[in-house]
């Protein structure tokens, strides 16, 4: 069940403020509060999704689609594409997810050896 007082629920709702990277309609791109590398942005879509699966069954294909393609346009915008990135997503406890809206992390911005 989603959790309409989550943190990113907050962010969406502007109730608290992010460093947006892009926003339209159906994503937002914020840099992380607390970046585990030079560059650590979060991509966030605006349905109320809790997680990985959630997000792949329940939201149509082309939701999932435009999703996945504005991370590659976040990333080729800022150029990151050029020397590398990582994308992670943390699903559920044992992979430690903190906010329970699906979200991915993109790392970049410096060699990730030893960065996850
Ligand atoms: P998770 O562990 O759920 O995959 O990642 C949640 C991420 O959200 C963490 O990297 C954490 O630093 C970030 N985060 C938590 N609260 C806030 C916030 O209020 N603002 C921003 N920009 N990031 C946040």
């Amino acid at each position: 069940m989603y959790d309409k007082n989550n943190i990113f629920a907050k962010i969406l709702r502007k109730e608290i403020p992010c460093e947006v990277v892009y926003e339209d309609d159906q994503v937002l791109f914020f840099y992380d509060i607390n970046p585990q590398a030079k560059v650590h942005i979060l991509g966030i879509p605006k349905k109320k999704v809790v997680d990985f699966r959630d997000f792949i069954l329940r939201l149509d294909q082309s939701t999932v689609q435009y999703f996945f393609t504005k991370i590659i346009d976040v990333i080729n915008g800022l150029g990151l594409d050029q020397k590398g990135y990582r994308l992670i997503i943390n699903n559920g406890r044992d992979a430690n997810q903190e906010v329970p809206h699906f979200h991915i992390h993109i790392l970049a911005g410096e060699n990730l050896k030893g960065i996850r």
